[in-house]
């Protein structure tokens, strides 16, 4: 076969927007993806009905620029989220279920310390540049401890652990007792350093048109320039340029390779030609995986009660909910409670989810009209869901982490600083115009 300008190896959305730029710029692209679809951890269906359903990547938020810039691109549309659902927060703890916005355990007094000490973190997030946190002075010290640790320093009491454990169940992040607090600063830096983990900033626009419908459109406008089906096993650097070879041995060169592997199926690839220090970060990195349970109802019938469809669950296999959509819960299993999950038998897992659901929301919770139930975590292309930073991790993972080896170029979430489908869209687009200007 002829060589090309560029392969792209995985067509999720950091592999298409760069696939997409560089065809735009008169490259001569191939992109190869291992599935029978474009989209990666973007993925949608519709129900019998016709309502489409996100089985994957949602929401975005305001400070997104990257992903907003594509859709608005793409000519697609972008709409509140759940964020601005009217009602109030359900909270089904060990200790009872209740519905209201404040964090029902917490004292006043509990408030005041949680409220000075997100200030805290807030002026520490400040001093941490997303793009280089290896920098900061105090970068493995931060990087050693982790966010619980830091809590309880800075006067925490138990009831705000417990806060902002539950706050990170119903996210699907990894425990406040696992995380790096370097991790987390880097995070809330890139977000503008408001605080702890805010919904209104992360989480309060989604595509009108469906999410994954961003990846199926420029999936369309690269046409036969994708090759589903393609899982690659082996990607060589060689002197005059690249070699990458599929599982069926056939084999792809080109002047330059963009590689956008979840963290995962990248150990997977056998990868020759790169400096050992690159392939050591890159195979270091880790991910906190996931399930995602979606339910499908008639109406949100839990509004009637005034709860918003926002959950947060403590004692469950599910860590919280939120609404996709009118009469659309989804839901995610936190990484922490996947043995769980695994443990309850394959047969039994939807009715438990629901019964869950229906502790929260009543009996109509129990009786959806469809389900969906995705394990990522499980799935050999993807093994996760988004970027871990346990404490140590991202000074191990280093200054390499989302820098590029040419002609060997690293795109994806999990080069940003935390994953998300902005991180997805800037990596790719960036690695593209860089490679455009080369
Ligand atoms: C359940 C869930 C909910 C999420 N919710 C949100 C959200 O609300 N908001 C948000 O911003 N982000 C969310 N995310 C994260 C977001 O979806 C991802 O970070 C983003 O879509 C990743 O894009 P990517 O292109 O970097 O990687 P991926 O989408 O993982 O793309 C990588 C591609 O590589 C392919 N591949 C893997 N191995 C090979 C191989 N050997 N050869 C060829 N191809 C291969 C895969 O099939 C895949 O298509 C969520 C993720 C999940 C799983």
């Amino acid at each position: 076969m002829s060589p090309h300008d560029v392969v792209v190896v995985g067509a999720g959305l950091a592999g298409l927007s760069a696939a997409r730029d560089l065809m735009n710029a008169g490259s001569d692209v191939v992109v190869l993806e291992a599935r029978a679809r474009p989209g990666g951890r973007v993925e949608q269906t519709r129900t019998a009905d016709g309502r489409l359903v996100q089985l994957g990547g949602e929401v975005v938020g305001d400070f997104h620029t990257a992903y907003r810039g594509l859709v608005d691109d793409l000519g697609l549309h972008l709409g509140p989220s759940f964020t601005d659902i009217p009602g109030e927060s359900t909270w089904l703890m060990n200790d009872g279920l209740s519905v209201g916005n404040a964090v029902p355990w917490l004292s006043a007094s509990d408030q005041r310390k949680h409220d000075r000490i997100e200030r805290q973190f807030a002026e520490l997030a400040a001093t941490v540049d997303p793009d280089n946190p290896w920098g900061h002075p105090d970068a493995v010290a931060l990087d050693r401890l982790s966010v619980g640790d830091w809590l309880r320093s800075e006067g925490a009491t138990a009831n705000i652990v417990r806060a902002m454990e539950v706050r990170a169940m119903a996210l699907a992040d990894d425990s406040v007792e696992r995380r790096s607090l370097l991790g987390d600063l880097r995070k809330e830096s890139a977000a503008g350093a408001l605080g702890f983990y805010n919904y209104d900033a992360w989480e309060s626009l989604k595509v009108v048109e469906g999410s994954a419908t961003v990846a199926l459109l420029m999936a369309e406008q690269l046409a036969h320039r994708i090759r589903y089906s393609s899982p690659v096993a082996a990607i060589d650097i060689t002197t005059n340029g690249v070699s990458v070879t599929l599982h069926t041995g056939e084999r792809f060169t080109a002047s330059d390779v963009v590689c956008s592997l979840p963290a995962g199926p990248l150990r997977d690839v056998r990868i020759t030609g790169l400096s050992a220090e690159r392939l050591a970060s890159l195979h270091r990195q880790q991910h906190a995986p996931t399930a995602k349970f979606v339910t499908v109802y008639d109406s949100s019938f839990w509004e009637e009660n005034n709860q918003n469809g926002t959950g947060y669950f403590e004692h469950t296999i599910l860590g919280g909910t939120w609404v996709q959509n009118t009469g659309i819960l989804s839901a995610l299993v936190p990484v922490g409670k996947l043995g769980p999950y695994f443990a309850t038998p394959p047969m039994l897992r939807e009715k438990a989810l629901t019964a869950e659901l229906g502790s929260a929301y009543g009996p109509r919770a129990t009786a959806p009209e469809a389900v969906f139930m995705r394990n990522w975590g499980a799935d050999p292309w993807t093994q996760g869901y988004i970027t871990a930073w346990r404490p140590g991790e991202l000074t191990a993972v280093g200054p390499l982490h989302g820098t590029h080896e040419p002609p060997f170029w690293v795109v994806g979430s999990d080069q940003w600083v935390c994953g998300y489908m902005e991180g997805a869209v800037r990596t790719g687009r960036a690695a593209a115009r860089e490679l455009i200007g080369k």
